[in-house]
């Protein structure tokens, strides 16, 4: 079955979820967009307040200083898939354990779907959450110490490179960070290019 076909099953199924307590303040369940192709995954939190309005990722003041952030690293936001953990709006931008155990299973089957090469996670959550996945605990530390980095692990369709970045939001709260969230996508692009992922 088609990809496009596939994550259209999980979004009517996300429209109706109640699994957790996240569905009574949500306007609009978030998915994700962009190409299902693509060899490049992104995932950060969940949607906000914007995002819940529009019902995409990615489209609050954190989502137009990411898309400056792909293009620094010479991505096209509609050349990768860009998702979050979480499906539905976080009103304290926070997340319980149980919410996210409720609503992983979601963002596991897209992983199965688009079955990318590359997954840039955006933020702790987002990071903590793919590392777990992918059995790379042992380097599990907050995203101030492993941002950047680059850490590969064998799946069976092959090897996945596993990219822990800042969130985006986290420049907006603390301007001092831009500069280095500039350097680390300027880095990773470089990376990705030499490698033939974009
Ligand atoms: S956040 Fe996820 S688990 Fe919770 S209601 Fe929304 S789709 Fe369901």
């Amino acid at each position: 079955m088609r990809k496009e076909i596939l994550l259209e099953k999980i979004f009517e199924e996300i429209k109706v979820c109640k699994k957790c307590s996240l569905w009574k303040t949500r306007k609009n369940p978030v998915l994700g967009e962009g190409d299902p192709n693509s060899k490049i995954m992104l995932i950060g939190l969940g949607p906000g307040k914007q995002e819940d309005a529009e019902g995409r990722p990615f489209v609050g003041a954190a989502g137009k200083f990411l898309n400056k952030l792909l293009k620094l690293a010479g991505m096209k936001r509609e050349g990768v898939y860009i998702t979050n953990v979480m499906k539905c709006f976080l009103p304290q931008n926070k997340v319980a354990e149980e919410q996210i155990r409720a609503c992983s299973p979601y963002l596991e089957r897209q992983i199965e779907i688009i079955k990318p090469r590359v997954i840039i996670t955006l933020g702790n959550v987002a990071t903590d959450f793919i590392f777990e996945k992918f059995g790379l605990q042992k380097h599990k530390h907050s995203i101030s110490k492993i941002h950047a980095q680059i850490f590969k692990v064998s799946t069976l369709v092959g090897e996945l490179t596993i990219i822990p970045m800042y969130h985006p939001a986290t420049a907006l709260y603390n301007p001092g960070l831009k500069e280095t969230l500039r350097e680390d996508w300027m880095k990773v692009g470089k990376y990705l290019k030499l490698k033939g992922f974009i």
